[in-house]
């Protein structure tokens, strides 16, 4: 007996989707950060660690020296990105260290980041009135008024690109949107991880 009807209450399946966009967006927002601390030989360096990797290991998958591996490493790790475990070789009495990347705190340590530059913008908001006109760079590295830009000539601080100038209100709008994705993304994956910590 075929029956067309369709039950009335969807079958649901939202907890996959939602991860896999979820899972997406981290990744999306995960290598900008990357990008914005330490530009395109961060995340190079960060691809190349997979699931955890030796500075050696990075440097064959990376050809980059060792000493600019190492450097890279270490501002990555100030920001929380990645962390390491060091491991003493007894004959030879060296560490090795073995990179990791720690995707959860890195996204916690971009939210906290990206909350104090929007807060920061917001009050220089309130402190100009309503002509607030702001200087961004186009890669995304830098925001700034106008004093700060003119120091810097016009060019991004990081990047040396032109600096092109906004709307600052637009802008804070702009960056509470993103705060939102990101908080989004957060909460998401706390729920992620809770639903894996579950007792048996
Ligand atoms: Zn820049």
């Amino acid at each position: 007996m075929p029956s067309k009807t369709k039950p009335k209450t969807q079958t649901k399946k939202p907890n996959n989707n939602i991860a896999k966009t979820n899972k997406k967006e981290s990744k999306e927002q995960f290598d900008l950060f990357v990008q914005e601390v330490c530009g395109p030989k961060g995340l190079k360096i960060v691809k190349s660690i997979g699931e955890g990797a030796t500075e050696e290991f990075i440097e064959k998958g990376t050809k980059l020296k060792l000493s600019e591996i190492r450097n890279v490493l270490n501002v990555l790790n100030n920001h929380g990105i990645v962390e390491y475990n060091r491991e003493k070789n007894m004959n030879t009495g060296w560490f090795t260290y073995t990179w990791r990347v720690n995707m959860n705190r890195a996204m916690q340590n971009l939210l906290a980041k990206k909350k104090k530059e929007c807060e920061v913008l917001r009050n220089q908001l309130k402190n100009s009135g309503d002509t607030a006109v702001i200087y961004k760079c186009p890669k995304g590295c830098a925001t700034m008024f106008f004093d700060q830009a003119e120091k810097s000539d016009f060019n991004c601080p990081s990047c040396t690109a032109k600096l092109k100038f906004s709307d600052g209100t637009r802008q804070v709008k702009e960056m509470e949107t993103k705060l939102y994705a990101i908080e989004k993304i957060l909460s998401n994956q706390a729920d992620f991880i809770s639903s894996q910590n579950k007792p048996e």
